[in-house]
């Protein structure tokens, strides 16, 4: 994490008189948001359910209201947009996801598509025109992998507007609450799943200048380190494990020798250690990385107190915002897992090792960010971003993107998440110079 040049005041920040007017607008959409989503536990936004809709429906209802174009499109996303002084022109889009985790919290993803209703309606205040078309869309079912289960890639709004979302995968991944298939839950909505393809983009990319997500920080970096504001460099690329084991000998424990033993626990516990060594040498050599072990278990139908454990099972979940980094760590897993199998005599059996690309933010885009946010005297840092998001899939389509982070505490997905309307004040004001500055090329 790099603090932003402090050069600052160079630029001249452009006025925006009414703005608080605007920020009293978010919270009141905030509260309207937890108050038609909130549950027992927490806020129930399903991707393609009731909280969802209702959450669509009141940002559409919005939009309206800020004299925007309003269209759906065949996956359900919702487009609002702001006619700007040269319609010919490519446009901007800003704009998050409108669903949460199962009992998540009332900001992940719904603090971007205020933030974009929040610009519209500042730019309405002081009478403002942007060159181009501002486009603010709320996503679909971008937290795919809490409510589908099977072999898909999440994301389903967003990709299926890019063309990355094919007829299979809608079909492969099951509702966890009533098992039907994506597909269905997107017919049920009322929506066009038949005419949802891969390579089919419903949005003319090549006609989009730039994509600027908002997205509240799910870690814990802005507030320890006191700044209210991150610009993203990019979001990390992962390498997964998600079906590890390691099998060895089940045995007595009092009775066998420790030549004689084929602990798959101890086996295990060495490839945590060693990892996590190397881990360590990464970060001391300035190399971006987060590294977990989320499961980690004996058998509990054959373990023991009495057992040396006979097989371990395990994940891996690294991430680095380097590409080469992740062949390093799979090359360092495949080796080190061999000389620890050999030495024991046990089989550690790491399964396909899977990589995930990160996707960089357009460094132009970064950099332009920075300056608007020293223009407003607005301290933010420059950070990774460990979890994915829409803007993910815009830059795999080769849309140029970048994130806004605000700070924000008790991290995310769950009931707790608490970012100051303060904070969102400032991100969402750094937005505004943006979208209100020239364009960076
Ligand atoms: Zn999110």
């Amino acid at each position: 994490m790099t603090l932003s040049g402090q050069a600052g005041g160079q630029a001249e920040a452009q006025a925006l008189p009414g703005w608080r007017d605007s920020v009293a607008f978010a919270a009141d959409v905030f509260e309207q948001l937890r108050a038609q989503t909130k549950g027992e536990d927490g806020i129930q936004r399903p991707s393609y359910g009731a909280g969802e809709d209702a959450a669509h429906a009141l940002m559409g209802r919005l939009g309206i209201s800020l004299g925007m174009e309003h269209s759906i499109d065949d996956a359900g996303n919702l487009h609002l947009t702001l006619a700007g002084a040269q319609r010919e022109q490519d446009r901007w889009i800003t704009g998050s996801h409108l669903d949460a985790v199962p009992d998540g919290g009332n900001f992940d993803g719904a603090a971007g598509v205020v933030a974009g209703l929040a610009v519209v309606h500042a730019l309405r205040a002081a009478g403002r025109t942007l060159q181009r078309d501002l486009t603010v869309i709320g996503f679909r079912a971008e937290e795919g992998s809490s409510w589908f289960r099977g072999q898909h890639k999440s994301h389903f709004g967003s990709r299926a507007l890019l063309g990355q979302l094919g007829a299979a995968e809608m079909r492969e991944a099951l509702s966890v609450v009533d098992g039907r298939t994506l597909w269905e839950h997107i017919e049920r909505a009322g929506f066009r799943p038949d005419r949802i393809k891969t390579g089919l983009t419903h949005l003319q990319t090549a006609r989009v200048h730039a994509f600027v997500e908002l997205h509240i920080e799910q870690g814990p970096l802005l507030v320890d380190s006191g700044i209210p504001v991150g610009i993203v460099k990019g979001i990390r690329g992962t390498l997964r494990g998600r079906n590890c084991r390691t099998l060895g000998e089940y045995a007595h424990s009092g009775a066998v020798p420790r030549e004689s033993r084929h602990d798959a626990l101890f086996a295990t516990a060495e490839l945590a250690v060693a990892l996590e060594n190397e881990w360590e040498r990464w970060l001391a050599d300035q190399r971006d990385s987060v590294c977990t072990m989320g499961r980690f278990s004996t058998d509990p139908k054959r373990h023991s107190l009495t057992k040396v454990p006979g097989e371990v099972q395990f994940s891996i979940d690294f991430r680095t915002l380097e590409a080469p980094l992740l062949n390093e760590a799979r090359t360092f897993l495949v080796d080190a897992a061999t000389q620890i199998s050999a030495r024991r005599g046990v089989a550690i059996e790491l399964g396909s090792l899977d990589i995930s690309p990160p996707s960089l933010m357009d460094t132009r885009l970064q950099a332009r960010l920075r300056e608007c946010a020293n223009a407003l005297d607005i301290p933010a840092v420059m950070m990774a971003s460990g979890a994915g998001h829409d803007a993910a899939n815009f830059s795999e389509a080769g849309v140029p993107t970048a994130m806004i982070f605000v700070r924000n505490d008790h991290g995310s997905h769950n009931p707790h998440e608490a970012m100051d309307m303060a904070d969102f004040s400032l991100g969402t004001r750094v937005l505004a110079e943006f979208l209100m500055s020239p364009s960076p090329w």
